[in-house]
C-alpha cells in the first residue's frame, strides 16, 4: 500500500479519519480551504505535513483521499479548480473519494481521471463521527478490484466493513440510497414521537418499545436515544449534508427515469427543513422541524 497519503478535507469526518491513518503508521500530507482546520490538525498531529493547495498536498503522493462536502467540490479540488491535485499526483496514483458525492458525476470523474492516468475509487462511508473516531466505518467502494486491493490497508485503518459494490459510482449510489433509508426512518420516528407525545405517551417509553418491536431502526436505536429524546441534537452530521444526499438519491432515480414519489417527498421535506433550520443545524434537529410543522 502507499506509504504517504494526501488528504483533503479536515471537517467533522475528515479529522478523525486522518487521525486513524496517522495512528496506523501512514505519513500524511493534509489540505483544507480552512487554514484553521489545517493548523489545528497539524497542531494536534505534528507528524502531518500542512500544505496550501490541492496541487501541493498531492505532490509526489501515490494516493489521495478526499473527504469534502460534495462531488462538485471534489471535481474542483482534483481536476478543475485552481492548483488542482491532478497537477501534483504521481502517474498511476489512486484518488479515493470518501465524500458522499453524486454517482453520475463520479462515473464522469472516473473517466476523466483515467484519461490522465489516475485511478478513482469512490469510497463513501456510513457510521458518523463516532465510528470515524473508532475506525469502524462501513465503507462502500466503487471501482476496480485491483485498485481496492492495493488500497485496502488504507481503508482498513478507517473502516471495519469494506464492500466492493461494483464499478465507478456504485459506492456513491449505494451511499445515497442508504441515506434515503436512514433519513426516512428518522423522520418517521420523529413524527411518531410528536404524535405520541401529544397523545400523552412518554418519549423514552416509546423509543424503548420501538426498539423491541418492528419499528426498530438506527433512528430508534441510536439517534432516538442519544440525540433526539435528550434533545442535544449533536450527531455531528448536518441537515444540509443529509438534504444533499436525498437530492442525490432523487437525481439517480430521475436519471434512470424511475418514478419514486416517496423519495421525491423526502427530497422536498429535507430541502425545506435545511432552509428552515438554518446553517449548521444537526440532521437530528429534523425532530424540531417535525414539531414546527405539527403546530402549523
Ligand atoms: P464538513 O463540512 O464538516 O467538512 C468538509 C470540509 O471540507 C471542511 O473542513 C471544509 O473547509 C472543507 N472544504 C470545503 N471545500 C473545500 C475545498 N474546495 N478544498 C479543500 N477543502 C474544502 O463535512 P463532514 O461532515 O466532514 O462531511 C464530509 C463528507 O462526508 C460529506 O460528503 C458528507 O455527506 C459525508 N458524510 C458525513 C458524515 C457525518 O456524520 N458528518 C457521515 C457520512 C458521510
Amino acid at each position: 500500500p502507499p506509504a504517504t497519503i494526501a488528504f483533503i478535507g479536515l471537517g467533522m469526518m475528515g479529522r478523525p479519519m486522518a487521525k486513524r491513518l496517522i495512528e496506523a503508521g501512514f505519513t500524511l500530507r493534509v489540505f483544507d480551504v480552512s487554514q484553521k482546520a489545517v493548523s489545528d490538525f497539524v497542531g494536534a498531529h505534528p507528524s502531518a505535513l500542512a500544505t496550501a493547495s490541492a496541487k501541493a498536498v498531492a505532490q509526489g503522493a501515490a494516493a489521495l483521499i478526499t473527504m469534502l462536502p460534495d462531488g462538485k467540490i471534489v471535481r474542483q479540488a482534483v481536476l478543475e479548480g485552481q492548483d488542482p491535485a491532478i497537477e501534483g499526483l504521481e502517474a498511476g496514483a489512486v484518488v479515493m473519494d470518501m465524500s458522499s458525492s453524486n454517482p453520475v458525476d463520479t462515473q464522469k470523474l472516473a473517466r476523466d481521471l483515467a484519461a490522465r492516468g489516475v485511478a478513482l475509487l469512490d469510497a463513501p462511508v456510513s457510521g458518523g463521527v463516532k465510528r470515524a473516531i473508532d475506525g469502524s466505518l462501513s465503507i462502500m467502494v466503487g471501482g476496480a478490484a485491483a485498485d481496492l486491493e492495493r488500497t485496502r490497508p488504507v481503508f482498513g485503518a478507517m473502516g471495519k466493513t469494506i464492500t466492493l459494490c461494483g464499478p465507478a459510482g456504485a459506492g456513491h449510489a449505494l451511499k445515497a440510497l442508504n441515506n434515503y433509508l436512514s433519513a426516512a426512518g428518522l423522520v418517521a420516528m420523529c413524527e411518531a414521537l410528536v404524535v405520541g407525545e401529544a397523545f400523552g405517551l412518554d418519549p423514552g417509553t416509546m423509543v424503548d418499545v420501538f426498539n423491541t418491536s418492528t419499528g426498530k431502526s438506527n433512528a430508534t436505536e441510536v439517534k432516538g436515544r442519544q440525540f433526539v429524546v435528550p434533545r442535544n441534537f449533536s450527531a455531528g452530521f448536518t441537515t444540509a449534508l443529509m438534504a444533499k444526499d436525498l437530492r442525490t438519491a432523487g437525481d439517480v432515480a430521475r436519471h434512470l427515469k424511475l418514478k419514486m414519489p416517496h423519495l421525491e417527498q423526502a427530497v422536498s421535506y429535507w430541502t425545506a427543513a435545511d432552509g428552515k433550520l438554518g446553517k449548521g443545524a444537526d440532521h437530528t434537529e429534523i425532530f424540531r422541524y417535525a414539531e414546527m410543522l405539527a403546530e402549523q
